[in-house]
């Protein structure tokens, strides 16, 4: 049985880093085409599979990822 997981981004405090992107397994997240209120294009969660790992929160250097484990 597969771990299903879901990624909350704070995206106001984002900064586009893309570290986030970079380093999750599953590749279910990605650069957001549209901008916050700062001008930074914030990260943001694409597909079903991620497992909950917490990578992308532990790499976040702002912290503003929060993980979800159902
Ligand atoms: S918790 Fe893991 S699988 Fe889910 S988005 Fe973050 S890095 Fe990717
Ligand atoms: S690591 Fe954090 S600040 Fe960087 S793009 Fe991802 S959510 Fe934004």
């Amino acid at each position: 049985m597969s771990k299903k997981g879901k990624v909350e981004i704070d995206r106001e405090k984002c900064k586009s880093c893309g570290y986030c992107v970079e380093h999750c397994p599953q590749s279910v997240l990605k650069i957001s085409e549209n901008y916050n209120d700062k001008g930074y294009f914030y990260a943001e969660q694409v597909g079903e599979e991620c497992t909950g790992c917490s990578i992308c929160a532990v790499v976040c250097p702002e912290a503003i990822i929060e993980v979800w484990r159902g």
